[in-house]
């Protein structure tokens, strides 16, 4: 069965990041923490309540450029953007919902 949602995020999350190479050398903002598989790790540690969803969360979420550019060299063909999307409406919506 094809992974989804956070049990998706949860393996981008501990992937050694292959598609990291997709990333020109002249990408202006290199860092770490833009990768799809850091994004996952927060998501990952969103939904495990180790970090807060709060405004810098939800910023960091929605900064998918890097994402989108490694994207297609995902060695599992994962759409991880879409998921952290999905990840990031599913939990702001909920946490308005509780508002
Ligand atoms: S997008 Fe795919 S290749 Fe890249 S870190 Fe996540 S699971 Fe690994």
């Amino acid at each position: 069965m094809a992974e989804t949602g956070i049990a998706l995020l949860r393996i981008c999350a501990f992937c050694p990041n292959p598609c990291r190479l997709a990333v020109p050398e002249d990408e202006a903002d290199q860092r770490e923490s833009r990768t799809p598989s850091a994004l996952a790790y927060l998501a990952v540690a969103l939904n495990d309540g180790f970090v807060e969803p709060d405004g810098e969360t939800q910023t960091a979420l929605a900064d998918l450029e890097l994402a989108e550019t490694c994207r297609p060299h995902c060695v599992y063909e994962f759409d991880v953007p879409a998921e952290l999307r999905a990840f990031a409406r599913k939990q702001w919506d909920e946490t308005a919902d509780h508002a």
